[in-house]
């Protein structure tokens, strides 16, 4: 699966659910999953037919997918790693993801979407236990200190972030005066804020 350049909005309309792809115009009414919160295309209105499991499991695993940015084949590598380590494989896909730098990023308020998240750190901007990192898909581990990096602390955009930005998660220690974010311990799934229903995901997986 290449990379998505086409409108984001497709992706919520698609999923019947908001994903949050465009920072603060989703909590706008210019939200377009809130003005037409039907399927995109000629059909999207149309009468909806029973849907098999597989086409549910599918549809679990493309909003996951679509929600943290992620391609398929990078998708089913965390699959992989994530049936592999002992606990509940869903739970443990999610905790990957979580862990991923570019939504760790976003989840400190740093950036108001994933996709602006990404271009941060691919822009040099984030620093990882004092070490520039401009990958997005690094994953921290517990302990690490992501800050931005002391050449960008003075963008308007990462201030305006902050200022707007939601609440966060219990497991990441912020310090907004700093720009300073530490990864304080693993998530559990109730301390994971995403709607979504990863034990589906898995058995999309399974059977293919
Ligand atoms: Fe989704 Fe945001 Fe577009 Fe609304 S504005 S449809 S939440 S990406």
């Amino acid at each position: 699966m290449s990379r998505h350049t086409g409108p984001n909005c497709r992706f919520c309309r698609r999923e019947g659910a908001k994903l949050f792809l465009k920072g603060e115009r989703c909590n706008l009414e210019k939200c377009s999953f809130e003005r037409r919160s039907y399927a995109p295309g000629q059909h999207g209105q149309g009468l909806r037919r029973k849907q098999s499991d597989y086409s549910v499991q599918l549809r679990a695993k493309q909003k996951l997918a679509r929600l943290y940015g992620i391609r398929e084949g990078q998708f089913r590598s965390y699959y992989k790693e994530a049936s592999r380590v002992p606990g509940v494989s869903g739970e443990n896909l999610l905790r990957l993801l979580e862990r991923r730098l570019d939504n760790i990023v976003y989840r400190l308020g740093f950036a108001p979407s994933r996709k602006a998240a990404r271009q941060l750190v691919r822009h040099n901007h984030i620093v990882v236990n004092g070490k520039r990192v401009n990958i997005p898909s690094y994953l921290t581990r517990m302990g690490d200190v992501v800050q931005v990096a002391e050449r960008s602390r003075q963008l308007e955009a990462i201030h305006e972030s902050l200022r707007r930005s939601r609440e966060t998660v219990p497991w990441l220690a912020i310090d907004k005066v700093n720009l300073t974010g530490t990864v304080a311990e693993v998530p559990g799934r109730e301390d994971i804020p995403t709607v979504a229903e990863e034990q589906l995901v898995i058995e999309f997986y399974s059977r293919v």
